[in-house]
């Protein structure tokens, strides 16, 4: 597989999970509403067509009262009858009928067909013709009404009633046929039907859509995700994941917070002291430069200060070297805390440290550092059962556009100052002069 299918293969199949079962359940709804429809139509149109059958028997009742017979007119011929009339308004009656209701009526002497509104498709009325014979035993002999949804009537199919009439002696002497063409019925249905049927494909689509920008969405974050990791693997511990997928309320916002904590782990290990958790010489020297460059690009300011810890020595040789391991990390703890939000520490030396005090003048990074060396006093290491206080001495300058090396020797320099002025102080430069504050 290329990498172009790869890429694609996760949404198509999200989209294709999503939406075949959407489509699946469309098809059967729409089968459904069909059978629904057919079953409710069919019931409905076996009551119209009885209804129509039985007003055309009425009308004939109302125009010929009595029962029907027939009028012979030679060993062939003869002539259907109702009250002993020739029906002679028989077709004009059922035609007046068909025209009120679209419904073809044929009506029967026995089981042959004697006036019609049908015509075969030649246009020839199917007058003489005779019916078959379950219809003929069912009505005219058992007297019993029927339905049939495929009755063939000159060459076309019929949805047909066939409504027995009795005369006065309970004889079934003829019957009426009402139907309507199954293509009509069909229509109607397709018709009545299409607006649920419509509605339901509308829905599906509005389904199918929804899912697709759902899983196009689920997809374009884990692609980010992707990515990201990519980025990560390939050794960019700097790499940015989208805010908004950090956002996320679900697993895939969750995934993306720990692949953060991955990085800032992996970040952290590479670029940070194992022991004090600040930054390493050589990562802080590459972020120093940073710092100076942004500062000439954007005219901003900023300040170094670096600082020792007094008499470290005697951590070491009094309590053990753990001791002064403790007292590093602890102070370094104090910096970390404090430099969030106003720059960076690093660990310059043994007990050495730079602190970049980033889009800083003098005053407040002076306000701040005192502040640091103060809580870092106030922060005594507990050592097996001892509190040991702990004092800095410090060199402050404002930086300037000179290389970093030469910004470096000068913060050192004051914080020699410091060192032999008495240390636990603060000696910096303001406008070219020295001063120091130790209170
Ligand atoms: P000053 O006030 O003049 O700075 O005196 P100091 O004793 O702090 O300075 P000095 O440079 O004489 O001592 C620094 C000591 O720090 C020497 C070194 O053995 C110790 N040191 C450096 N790195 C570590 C470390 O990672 N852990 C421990 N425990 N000690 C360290
Ligand atoms: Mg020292
Ligand atoms: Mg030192």
């Amino acid at each position: 597989m290329d990498d172009k299918n790869k890429k694609g293969g996760l949404r198509k199949r999200l989209i294709l999970n999503n939406i075949a079962p959407i489509l699946v359940m469309g098809i059967v709804t729409t089968f459904f509403v069909y059978i629904i429809f057919n079953k409710a139509m069919t019931e409905e149109m076996e009551d119209k067509l009885h209804a129509v059958a039985a007003s055309a028997a009425v009308s004939l009742d109302l125009a010929y009262p009595g029962d029907y017979g027939i009028r012979v007119i030679n060993e062939e011929e003869y002539v259907l009858q109702k009250g002993n009339k020739d029906l002679d308004e028989g077709l004009a009656i059922i035609t007046r009928l068909k025209e009120e209701t679209s419904v073809d009526l044929t009506l029967f002497c026995k089981d042959v067909r004697q006036i019609s509104t049908i015509q075969d498709k030649s246009g020839k009325t199917i007058d003489g013709t005779v019916v078959n014979k379950a219809i003929s035993d069912a009505v005219i002999l058992e007297g019993r009404e029927m339905f049939y949804d495929n009755a063939d009537l000159g060459g076309e199919e019929y949805f047909a009633c066939y409504y027995p009439i009795f005369n006065s002696n309970g004889e079934v002497f003829a019957m009426i046929s009402a139907g309507r063409t199954t293509t009509q019925m069909r229509q109607e249905l397709i018709f009545k039907s299409l607006p649920v049927i419509g509605i339901s494909l509308v829905m599906m689509l509005l389904a199918v859509l929804a899912s697709t920008m759902l899983a196009s969405e689920f997809s374009q974050v884990i692609d980010k995700e992707k990515n990201f990791l990519e980025a990560v693997a390939g050794g960019n511990l700097r790499a940015d994941l989208d805010a908004r997928i950090l956002g996320r309320k679900d697993e895939l916002g969750e995934i993306g917070k720990f692949m953060i904590s991955v990085q800032k782990y992996i970040r952290d290990m590479i670029e940070k002291d194992a022991l004090t958790k600040v930054y390493t010489r050589r990562i802080g020297e590459a972020k120093i430069k940073a710092v100076r460059e942004n500062a000439l690009e954007y005219g901003t300011h900023f300040c170094i200060a670096m600082g020792d810890i007094d008499f470290f020595k005697k951590f070491n040789d009094e309590y053990g070297h753990d001791c002064g391991d403790l007292v590093l990390s602890e102070t370094a703890a104090v910096f970390n805390r404090m430099m969030f939000g106003n720059g960076f520490a690093v660990r310059w030396g043994g007990e050495e440290f730079i602190l970049i005090f980033d889009n800083m003048e003098i005053d407040e990074a002076l306000a701040k550092l005192s502040d640091i060396r103060k809580a870092v006093i106030d922060n005594a290491v507990e050592y097996e059962g001892e509190l040991l206080t702990i004092t800095m001495t410090f060199g402050l300058i404002s930086g300037d556009d000179r290389i970093i090396d030469k910004q470096i020797k000068d913060v050192d320099d004051l914080l020699y100052e410091g060192k032999t002025g008495g240390r636990n102080r603060i000696v910096y430069k303001k406008d070219d002069e020295m001063h120091s504050i130790s209170e």
